[in-house]
C-alpha cells in the first residue's frame, strides 16, 4: 500500500533531475538545473511523483470539517495504489465484468456519452459465496478505469476502526472526490448495513450507518446536480461505491434499494474451473492431460475460486512433500512435476467451503433480487 510521507529527497535518485531550491519564506520551490548537467536525467516526472502530488493538493484542500488524522489515514490504509489486478487475471464470470464495464469503467472513461438516459448507477452490489472474486472484479474495476481505488472492510469501520469511524466516513467520501475518479470498495458492507446493527442495539454502528448513507446521498445529489445543469462531469459524478457481500439478505431493504444494481457473482462453472487451474499450472511443470482437466472439473464442483486456488497451491506442495529434508539439496529440474495424483490427494483435505444448502440460499436471493451473472 502506499505509505503517504516526506517526499524523496532529490538527490536520492540519480535517474531524476537534480532540483535546486530557491529559498523563499515559506516552502522551497524547485526549480530544474540544466539538463546538460546531468546527462541522463528525463524531463518527465514517474507515476509515484504524479500521485504524490495529487494526494498533497487534495489533502491541503479538504473541506474545514473533515479531519486531516482520518484523511492521512485514509490515504495510508484505504487507498491501494499499485499491485494491479487485471480483468485477464480473473477466470469467468464474464456477465458481470461487462455488467461493470457498462455500469463503471466506460462512463468514467467517457463522461461525456453517459449523461442523461444513459446516467450511470452510482452503487452496485456484489454479492455471492465468498471467495468468488469480489474483490478481484473491484479492483480490475479500478485498474481498468484508472481510478483511485478506497478499498475498506465494513467491519473493520465497527471495530477496528471504532470512534474514528464517523471521521472516517466523511474524509473517505472527501477524499474519494478529491482524486476521483474514485472507486470506493466496502467489503462485508452486510456488518454495516444489516437490519441488526439499525435495532439500536449497536449506538455507535448506528452512528457510522447514518454516516455512511448521508455521505452517500449527498455525493448522489451532487452528481446529479452537475448531471442536470449539464455542467461539465464533476468529480462527485465519477466515484461510485461497489459493495460486496456473502450475506445479502442481511442488508435492511432501505439499504438494499438503494443498491440499484445488484449482481450476483456464482460459483465458477466446471470450464471456468478448469481455465482457472490452467493459469494457475501456467508456469509450473506438470503433467496433466486434457482428460486429467476433465476429471479435475469432475472432481470440483461447488469450489469456488480461492478453493480452486488452495487447491493447486496445496497440489503443488505434493512433488516437495514426498523428498523430505532432502529436497534442500535437490537442484530444480530434478524436482518431479505436478501430476493428477497430488490434486486427488489434497482433494482429500480441500473441500468446497460452501455446502448445497448453502448455495440454494444465494440462488433464491439472486431470483429475487439480483442480477443473473
Ligand atoms: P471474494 O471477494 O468474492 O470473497 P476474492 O476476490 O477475494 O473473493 O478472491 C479470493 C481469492 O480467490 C483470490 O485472491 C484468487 O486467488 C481466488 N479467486 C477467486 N475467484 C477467482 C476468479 N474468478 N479467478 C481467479 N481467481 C479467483
Amino acid at each position: 500500500a502506499f505509505k503517504y510521507g516526506p517526499a524523496r529527497e532529490p538527490s536520492e535518485d540519480p535517474k531524476k533531475p537534480k532540483r535546486t531550491a530557491k529559498a523563499t519564506e515559506k516552502e522551497p520551490v524547485y526549480e530544474l538545473v540544466d539538463s546538460t548537467d546531468t546527462p541522463e536525467a528525463t524531463p518527465e516526472i514517474s507515476e509515484d511523483e504524479v500521485w504524490d502530488k495529487r494526494v498533497k493538493a487534495a489533502l491541503k484542500n479538504l473541506d474545514k470539517g473533515v479531519d486531516q488524522g482520518a484523511a492521512k489515514q485514509i490515504i495510508n490504509e484505504i487507498v491501494i495504489h499499485g499491485d494491479e489486478v487485471h480483468w485477464e487475471d480473473i477466470a469467468g464470470l464474464e456477465v458481470a465484468k461487462l455488467a461493470l464495464k457498462e455500469a463503471v469503467v466506460y462512463p468514467f472513461l467517457r463522461p461525456d456519452l453517459f449523461r442523461g438516459l444513459r446516467e450511470p448507477a452510482r452503487g452496485m452490489l456484489l454479492f455471492g459465496p465468498p471467495g468468488t472474486g469480489k474483490t478481484m472484479l473491484a479492483r480490475a474495476v479500478a485498474t481498468e478505469s484508472k481510478s483511485t481505488f478506497f478499498s475498506i472492510s465494513a467491519s473493520s469501520l465497527t471495530s477496528k476502526y471504532l470512534g474514528e469511524s464517523e471521521k472516517l466516513v466523511r474524509a473517505l467520501f472527501q477524499l474519494a472526490k478529491a482524486l476521483a475518479p474514485s472507486i470506493i470498495f466496502i467489503d462485508e458492507i452486510d456488518s454495516l448495513l444489516s437490519t441488526r446493527s439499525g435495532s439500536g442495539e449497536h449506538e455507535a454502528t448506528r452512528r457510522i450507518k447514518t454516516e455512511f448513507l448521508i455521505q452517500w446521498s449527498a455525493l448522489q445529489r451532487a452528481a446529479a446536480g452537475k448531471e442536470a445543469k449539464g455542467a461539465d462531469s464533476g468529480d462527485a459524478s465519477r466515484v461510485l461505491v461497489l459493495a460486496a457481500t456473502n450475506l445479502p439478505w442481511a442488508i435492511d431493504e432501505a439499504a438494499r434499494r438503494r443498491f440499484v444494481r445488484r449482481q450476483y457473482i456464482p460459483l465458477p462453472e466446471g470450464p471456468v474451473r478448469v481455465q482457472q487451474l490452467r493459469n494457475l499450472l501456467g508456469q509450473q511443470k506438470h503433467t496433466l492431460t486434457e482428460r486429467d482437466m476433465r476429471q479435475l472439473e469432475a472432481l470440483t464442483e461447488d469450489f469456488s475460486g480461492s478453493d480452486i486456488t488452495a487447491l493447486a497451491k496445496d497440489a503443488a506442495m505434493g512433488p516437495l512433500r514426498s523428498l523430505g529434508e532432502s529436497l534442500l539439496h535437490m537442484k530444480m529440474e530434478d524436482i518431479r512435476p505436478i501430476m493428477l495424483e497430488d490434486f486427488k490427494a489434497s482433494l482429500k483435505s480441500i473441500r468446497p467451503s460452501v455446502s448445497k444448502e448453502g448455495l440454494q440460499e444465494y440462488e433464491d436471493w439472486a431470483r429475487n433480487f439480483g442480477e443473473r451473472a
